[in-house]
């Protein structure tokens, strides 16, 4: 971030604002983390800061110091508008281009408050007044601990900030594993667990509160996963009826794509779930190492993301995305 920059938010940030926080729709342990980490920082500086998030967060999060104050755009519509109306400063956080809020995008943009942005996606686009973007660093928690510590404001972050942090940067690694895990990362998530961060306990509270249900859908998913060996590509589904069987609530598919890398020799795998209320395909992809799942779903998939880890929608039937997905991947050379 340019210094001039920075000087210009700490201007703003010098006299008690009302300030919009925004994480992307369906917003995943680095949207509400950075979010919510963001939230209790403004508190903590005078301000009065709301987290709008653009439609409901998934259950495993719901524990998050700060997620009962979050509102919800696509349930409320009228008093969001009206908070985002009246607020002096926009945030965005882990998202790069308007429309990952979906409906709200046509309230964001009439907004005449400056915007900042913070995130680590690819290709950002032009609409933040100041904006903290770079892809180096595997989560948006990360760079919201640098950005307050930019602002010279280190010694705010407590064991509340730093628990929200901590949820994003956990997350967004896939526990520590992903690219973009450096020893800067280990060294604020060891000063996080100096604060009083619950290191042990966060995990658990993330990952080992599954239902049953949801074990069982996991169950289903890895039963349906094919394997192109000759590609090094993987790819599973789930349709509408699937999930309706397992009683699916949000949150319950996250992270099943990634089993889809852990066979051997795999290099590209893809997760399609079925959105009958949407009427679209909800896609996830990863990849390791050298291949480009971020360009494949901006090409193919209406989406974008990260190098290795991307995500995208289709508006065809299922049987006709998974034709299209396996004539892609019959001329890929991976
Ligand atoms: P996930 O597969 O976990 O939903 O998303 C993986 C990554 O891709 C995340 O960083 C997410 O923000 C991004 N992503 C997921 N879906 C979309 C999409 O439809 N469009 C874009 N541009 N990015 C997406
Ligand atoms: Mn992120």
């Amino acid at each position: 971030m340019k210094i001039q920059d920075i000087q210009a938010i700490q201007l703003l940030l010098a006299t008690p604002k009302k300030i919009a926080i925004i994480p992307h729709r369906s917003p995943d342990g680095d949207a509400m983390g950075s979010t919510l980490g963001l939230y209790h920082f403004l508190l903590k500086n005078n301000h009065f800061p709301t987290v709008i998030a653009p439609n409901e967060f998934p259950d495993f999060l719901a524990w998050l110091p700060g997620s009962e104050t979050v509102k919800i755009f696509e349930k409320d519509k009228e008093n969001c508008t009206k908070i985002l109306e009246e607020s002096d400063l926009i945030f965005t956080l882990d998202f790069n281009a308007l429309h990952r809020v979906g409906e709200m995008e046509h309230v964001l943009v009439k907004m005449k408050a400056p915007f900042i942005m913070i995130d680590h996606h690819q290709k950002p686009d032009d609409y933040s007044t100041y904006t903290y973007s770079d892809t180096s660093f595997g989560s948006t928690c990360e760079m919201l601990y640098n950005f307050i510590s930019l602002l010279d404001k280190k010694e705010d972050i407590d064991a509340t900030i730093g628990t929200c942090i901590y949820t994003g940067i956990l997350t967004d690694s896939g526990s520590f594993r992903y690219t973009g895990t450096t020893g800067n990362t280990h060294r604020i998530i060891a000063e996080l667990i100096d604060l009083g961060v619950e290191n042990t306990k966060i995990p658990t509270l993330l990952f080992d509160n599954s239902s049953y249900s949801r074990l069982q859908l996991l169950g289903r998913a890895l039963q349906n996963l094919k394997v192109l060996a000759s590609h090094k590509t993987s790819y599973s589904t789930l349709t509408q009826e699937e999930l309706n069987t397992f009683n699916y609530v949000k949150g319950d598919t996250e992270g099943i794509v990634n089993y889809g890398l852990s066979i051997k020799d795999i290099i590209f795998t893809a997760i399609f779930i079925e959105n009958k209320d949407e009427k679209i395909i909800k896609i996830s992809f990863r990849s390791q190492a050298g291949f480009d799942v971020n360009q494949f779903a901006r090409d193919h998939f209406n989406g974008g993301g990260h190098i290795n880890a991307a995500g995208g929608k289709s508006d065809l039937s299922m049987e006709e995305t998974i034709q299209k997905f396996e004539n892609l991947v019959s001329k890929l050379t991976i």
